[in-house]
């Protein structure tokens, strides 16, 4: 049940309606580690991050089982910055400064001990780093799944054409997969994007859930209905690492597993919003997940009598 994962290791600054956070630990793989540490031991991580990321920080992920060896600190650069601000629907929110710092003359390398890892999940990070790790690979993983977002398809479009090509497994929002191919039905958009590479397609829609497309399958995931959305910054990584956690825990890469790793994925972001970045997700524990995913049993269990 080995797990590589990349992505970025950062500084977010966050305002929601409900407050304001100027310098919090955030970037994709730092939520993905989060997340997939509750399911799998040994997640081999693959970042960079400069000289003003907390040592506590990796220590924290350490002793929850993350590999940091193939995170590279690098002494006399700062570390990859991010900040948005979201509207009062929370499902839609403005980047307002992406400072790659670290980020601009990354280089990854796979440590050899990552080496015949079995999942590979290629968090959100530019394209041409995601493809230079699935080329560093010497046994192909069994199943690779790469998140993206608006800002590499604007900077960086031929590029992640390319590596879309190389993976199994695509995970993007509702407005990424209109913008990706120029559809607005999401069934459109999708049945597009089955033919640029992925076999499966993950249309995140926020608190609307997510869909799962394969071939001519689809299968919906709903998203709790909560009471208190405090910061959905990571939700989407969060449920990233719920997601692979879950496959790489079971080995099981079938349609119908992948049904119940888009729940695990959507119950695990619905901690991650309950609170400002990452500090949900640090707290619970596998008794409060199971009683969450019972609560998403509960959500979708209906009978019906056709007569
Ligand atoms: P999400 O809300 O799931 O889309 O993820 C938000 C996280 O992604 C934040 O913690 C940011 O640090 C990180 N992030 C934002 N923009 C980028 C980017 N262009 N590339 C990689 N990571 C990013």
């Amino acid at each position: 049940m080995s797990l590589v994962v990349v992505g970025t290791m950062a500084f977010d600054a966050i305002e929601t309606p409900f407050g304001k956070e100027d310098k919090i630990i955030g970037g994709s793989a730092t939520y993905v580690a989060y997340t997939a540490s509750n399911f799998v031991k040994d997640v081999k991580q693959v970042s960079i991050v400069g000289y003003d990321f907390p040592q506590e920080e990796l220590d924290q992920l350490a002793a929850r089982g993350v590999n940091l060896e193939g995170v590279e600190v690098i002494p006399d650069k700062k570390s990859f910055f991010w900040s948005g601000k979201y509207h009062m629907d929370m499902n839609t929110r403005d980047t307002l400064i992406t400072d790659l710092n670290v980020l601009a003359d990354f280089n990854p390398v796979i440590p050899e001990s990552y080496q015949g890892a079995e999942f590979l999940m290629l968090g959100n990070l530019m394209p041409a780093l995601q493809k230079s790790v699935i080329q560093q690979m010497k046994i192909r993983p069994k199943l690779i799944v790469l998140d993206t977002m608006n800002f590499w398809m604007e900077v960086a479009l031929e590029d992640l054409k390319e590596v879309l090509t190389m993976i199994d497994v695509l995970m993007v929002n509702d407005s990424e997969a209109r913008q990706l191919t120029g559809e607005f039905s999401l069934v459109k958009a999708a049945n597009k994007i089955l033919t640029m590479g992925p076999k499966y397609l993950i249309i995140k829609k926020g608190e609307h859930g997510a869909l799962l497309f394969h071939n001519n399958k689809v299968f919906f995931a709903p998203a709790l209905p909560l009471e208190d959305v405090f910061d959905p910054t990571g939700a989407g990584d969060t449920f990233a690492g719920g997601f692979i956690g879950h496959l790489a825990k079971t080995r099981n890469i079938s349609f119908e597993n992948m049904k119940t790793a888009i729940i695990v994925g959507s119950a695990m972001a619905s901690f991650c919003v309950e609170k400002f970045g990452a500090t949900r997700l640090k707290e619970i524990t596998k008794a409060d997940i199971d009683t969450r995913l019972q609560e998403f049993v509960q959500l979708v269990n209906f009978d019906i009598a056709l007569v």
